[in-house]
């Protein structure tokens, strides 16, 4: 359950318990009972607070017990944004980053006497001070007056403090409520759109130990005669079956002379960690789409053999994750159609462009005749930031090319 249920960032399955979404909702509608200016919002608000606390009395509500709890819980969480003030409490509410009966330590049996509106604190433009503010903390009476108080008659808004654009939404309020483990269980991320969530599924439950191999399911009491069909040399358990069976061995043999590196396979954790350093972001997504492949492919094959009497060849195994590899990749990757423009007779074309991908920045530059032939072209890394540098860079590259290319006349 608590694997199953971290998000995929974390190494589950970013699955949702109904009972966790529900708790999150009720934060969420919470939130919204306070901001709102619907009218289910305006009556409740009504109904349900008195003088800005809630009310003590019992209320038959179907609403009113859920969000309830998640009351104190927003307010902490929010912020009022000054607007006319008429909505928000001068020395209660949190409108200048930590509430003033907190600032100054009001006493708690004294709050509810507190119920003066900002609103009422503005003369003519500018800030009332209360003289007991000024004579304890003159730095707080420069904050107030710091604020700019507008000439418009804006709406004062409450907005949630850890979100960019000041709103709540259902996933925030989610991520809130049940914020997702620091650890992860997985040292890497299992899940890309150029892998099927099936595949990558098989390397999650042999990280979990949750694959029903023979062993696996003698533990749950099954009565099962065990030998590895792959190899028939030894007992099956998921450790055999993707590191130590011969027929993964060579599997995994076979990837590292492709990718020119030695596939460990004393443990999972090891498997994934023999990706080169040196290896490009991508060289490094195809490798790891490549060992998830195996071993669905060594399932697969598994699966084929005790169940329907087939026999699966080395080289059938090595075409399906080739196969399959290429097939993820290519869908997955986003292609832009271009239109190329043919340049004069006789004339060279050189098309240049630069890119800023996260962290990793290059450029790169196609020579062509107008019979649109290829004369060359040069495609590198650049140790810049933005994308300007990235384009002219690649302008500066290809005329120093360019010139290399011309051949002076006699
Ligand atoms: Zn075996």
């Amino acid at each position: 359950m608590k694997k199953v249920c971290t998000p995929y960032s974390a190494g589950g399955l970013d699955l949702r318990p109904l009972s966790n979404i529900n708790a999150a909702m009720m934060l969420h509608l919470c939130w919204k009972f306070l901001l709102s200016n619907d009218q289910w919002a305006i009556m409740c608000r009504a109904r349900f607070l008195k003088h800005g606390f809630l009310i003590r009395t019992a209320i038959c509500s179907s609403i009113w017990h859920g969000i309830k709890p998640y009351y104190e819980e927003v307010i902490r969480s929010s912020v009022w944004i000054f607007g006319t003030g008429d909505k928000i409490l001068y020395w209660r509410d949190n409108w200048l980053g930590t509430p003033l009966v907190e600032i100054l330590n009001i006493p708690i049996a004294v709050h509810k006497l507190l119920n003066t509106k900002v609103v009422e604190m503005i003369n003519n433009f500018s800030w009332i001070i209360p003289n007991d503010i000024a004579a304890l903390d003159p730095q707080l009476v420069t904050k107030i007056k710091n604020i700019i108080i507008p000439r418009q008659p804006y709406e004062d808004l409450l907005v949630w403090k850890d979100s960019k654009d000041g709103l709540l939404t259902s996933k925030q309020a989610y991520q809130h409520v049940f914020p997702a483990p620091t650890a992860p269980f997985l040292p890497f991320q299992l899940w890309y759109d150029y892998i099927s969530s099936s595949h990558s599924f098989v390397v999650w439950l042999c990280f979990h130990n949750k694959m029903p191999t023979d062993e696996n399911l003698r533990k749950r009491g099954c009565v099962v005669v065990s030998i590895c069909v792959l190899c028939m040399a030894d007992c099956e358990s998921a450790a055999h079956l993707f590191l130590f069976c011969p027929f993964t061995v060579q599997l995994c043999n076979w990837l590292g002379d492709l990718f020119g590196v030695i596939f460990a396979t004393t443990d999972y954790a090891s498997l994934f960690a023999s990706f080169s350093q040196a290896w490009s972001t991508q060289v490094h997504c195809i490798a790891l789409a490549a060992i998830i492949h195996t071993f669905h492919t060594i399932w697969m094959a598994r699966n084929v053999i005790r169940f329907n009497n087939a026999s699966i060849t080395l080289h059938a195994a090595k075409m399906k994750i080739r196969t399959t590899v290429a097939e993820g990749y290519t869908a997955a990757l986003k292609m832009s159609l271009i239109l190329w423009k043919s340049t004069t007779i006789y004339w060279i074309n050189a098309n240049t462009d630069g890119s800023v991908v996260e962290h990793s920045v290059a450029c790169g530059c196609v020579f062509r005749d107008h019979m649109a032939n290829f004369l060359g072209g040069f495609a590198t890394k650049i140790p810049y930031s933005i994308v300007l540098h990235a384009e002219l860079m690649a302008i500066i590259l290809a005329l120093e090319m360019a010139q290399g290319m011309v051949t002076p006349l006699d």
